[in-house]
């Protein structure tokens, strides 16, 4: 009896790979996310460290991010099929960091449109050995492959798909990456916002702004959505940016102070701890780095100039 139970497992493991255990929560109505640990990618993880929705509409499915596999947007797409049958018309990716679009070679065997900002027909190249590969190795990396874009966002686009409006725009020149869509359901009230909104864990500002950070989570709140979805963590109601937003805000006063106070950049990253955040998932990991971004960035920015 066992025997056959591990027999069995062992088919059903080698057949689907990594299993992801995803499970759609609904945010809105017809608007779904699967939402990721507050974590980094790991091989425990399979990097499902990053949140991905989908919005069921008469006509089909629109998604939003792919995710970090191929197998995990098949599995996605599994649960997407438990609430209708349907096909995924559009995937819409927020930004080019890979664990939010390497599910995107799985849409396209789908048939599915991609559409993304141009930072990814810069930065994405066919064939490239991704973050995601290096970490997870190639079993779990498994099918997944790096597919180009069908359609690119340079500023604004609008997508009408079964009576919904679908507005996509890029707020700022550059904010968590040179360029960061948001996605705005306007009749709903529904931003999804990628990486320019983080809450349950600290944010990265490797490829980013802090100002354009900063700048880019001012708009958003402008949008007065009832429901705001960000790339990482789990809140989702319109209070989900203010984490990030105090986060930031301080780091921009405590690094400006340490500026006008001719501290190093060898010291800063000791002296601006910020310990209001030190409980927050990842400070250890990304939190002197950010201060250190911070401080690059802050050097050459001059206040009035900008006004
Ligand atoms: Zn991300």
């Amino acid at each position: 009896m066992y025997k056959h139970v591990t027999i069995l497992l062992l088919l059903f493991s080698s057949l689907h790979g990594f299993e992801y255990h995803l499970k759609p929560k609904k945010v809105a109505e017809d608007v779904y996310c699967f939402f990721g640990a507050p974590e980094e990618i790991s091989k425990n993880n399979g990097g499902n460290m990053v949140n991905t929705c989908f919005v069921h509409t008469k006509e089909g499915f629109v998604v939003v991010d792919s995710g970090p596999t191929f197998e995990y947007a098949s599995q996605a797409y599994e649960q997407m099929q438990k609430i209708a049958k349907l096909p995924v018309k559009y995937v819409i990716n927020t930004h080019d960091h890979d664990d939010h679009w390497l599910g995107n070679s799985f849409y396209k065997s789908k048939n599915a449109l991609l559409i993304g900002p141009r930072s990814y027909e810069q930065n994405v190249v066919v064939g490239m050995t991704s973050r995601m590969q290096r970490i997870l190795g190639n079993e779990l990396y498994g099918k997944t492959s790096i597919v180009k874009l069908d359609k690119i966002v340079d500023d604004t686009l609008t997508l009408k798909i079964g009576k919904r409006h679908f507005m996509i725009e890029k707020l700022v020149k550059k904010a968590h990456t040179q360029g960061d869509l948001i996605i705005y359901l306007n009749e709903e009230k529904v931003l999804f916002a990628g990486d320019l909104v983080f809450n349950d864990r600290v944010t990265s500002l490797r490829d980013g702004s802090l100002i354009g950070s900063i700048d880019a989570l001012k708009k958003i709140d402008a949008f007065k959505a009832v429901v705001v979805i960000g790339g990482h963590g789990y809140k989702t109601d319109a209070n989900s940016t203010k984490i990030l937003k105090k986060y930031l805000i301080e780091m921009k006063k405590e690094v400006m102070e340490a500026l006008d106070n001719d501290i190093s950049i060898d010291q800063v990253t000791q002296r601006v701890i910020m310990p209001e955040f030190k409980n927050m998932k990842l400070y250890d990991v990304l939190h002197s780095r950010n201060i250190f971004e911070a401080y690059r960035e802050l050097e050459l920015y001059d206040e009035e100039e900008e006004k």
